[in-house]
């Protein structure tokens, strides 16, 4: 096997998650009642029904209380912007989580926009990514934000350091570079049109991975003792779970590494829990 150090995101999210359990607990004893996420699922995408029934299970472990809303495929627009409202409104709910895709015919960015920022505990609103491009972040998007406490719980500074982040799309590419900005990082994002994603790579301390094409991001582009954080989660036709990133040979090269499953996928979750126990506290 390679030799970079695996990084293992399963155990750092438990101990996450156990965090949380830790503030959830405390704030039902105060407060009188537990946290609260609603999560919101339309329609009948099997992969984001498998999401939200993790999200929902992990809510319920950590001491959240999750509230369930399965909308169906044909749910009018009025309906569900109804429904968000209703949940803005709600005290008992800090978090409010509408899973995408939605349906066609539905405008995510409409859905997204009307979310109360204090409980938009995705941090996709326009004004939660607003507040980290100004460098006050205060709901963050759970992916980025997940890959840099992985970074941080493994001790690898990140500070000055040269990061090539592969995607810019909204919830995972552009606040990823936004958070390693943050951090001290100096950043390069690439997509669709950039010129040539191997020089781009080759450069870089620091790679994260966020395309959604298994073996995108080659093993020998890697730079010697980088640190690799793979964000794709993609299916073989065989059924396997892969990344963006040819794991073998870039472990080969790499100093730090994330498995695909195992990595980024269980702290995304943990992150989102953080955030629920965050916003409620900040609201109460
Ligand atoms: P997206 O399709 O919205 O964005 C993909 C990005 O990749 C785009 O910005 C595009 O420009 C870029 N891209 C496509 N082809 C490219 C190429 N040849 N060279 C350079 N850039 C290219 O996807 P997304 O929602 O950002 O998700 C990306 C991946 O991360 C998917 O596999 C998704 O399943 C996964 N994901 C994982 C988690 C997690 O918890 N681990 C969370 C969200 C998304």
């Amino acid at each position: 096997m390679g030799k970079a150090i695996v990084l293992d995101g399963k155990a750092v999210a438990a101990r996450v998650r156990a965090e949380v359990k830790t503030r959830a607990a405390e704030f039902a004893r105060s407060r009188g009642r537990p946290p609260g996420l609603a999560v919101v699922k339309v329609g009948s995408d099997p992969a984001s029904a498998v999401y939200v029934r993790n999200k929902r299970l992990a809510c319920e472990e950590a001491g959240i209380k999750s509230f369930a809303f399965d909308l169906p495929d044909s749910v009018s627009r009025e309906a569900l912007v109804a429904q968000v409202k209703a949940l803005n409104a709600d005290p008992l709910v800090d978090g409010i989580l509408v899973q995408l895709p939605l349906p066609k015919g539905l405008d995510a960015n409409e859905i997204m926009d009307l979310v109360d920022p204090a409980k938009d505990v995705d941090g996709f609103h326009p004004y939660n990514t607003g507040l980290l491009a100004q460098k006050r972040p205060r709901l963050r998007p759970c992916t980025p934000f997940g890959v840099i406490r992985l970074a941080h719980e493994y001790g690898i500074t990140l500070q000055g350091l040269r990061a090539t982040v592969v995607g810019a799309s909204n919830i995972v590419g552009r606040p990823m570079a936004l958070e390693l900005m943050l951090a001290g990082a100096t950043v390069t994002v690439c997509h669709t049109r950039t010129r040539d994603l191997q020089a781009e790579v080759e450069r870089a301390e620091i790679v994260v991975a966020a395309v959604g094409k298994p073996g995108m991001v080659r093993g020998e582009w890697i730079r010697p003792g980088a640190a690799v954080f793979d964000v794709g989660i993609n299916r073989t036709a065989a059924g396997r779970l892969v990344g963006d990133v040819e794991y073998d040979a870039a472990a080969e090269r790499a100093g730090w590494i994330t498995p695909v499953p195992g990595g980024i996928g269980p702290m995304t979750i943990a992150m989102l829990l953080s955030n629920t126990l965050d916003a409620a506290v900040a609201r109460s």
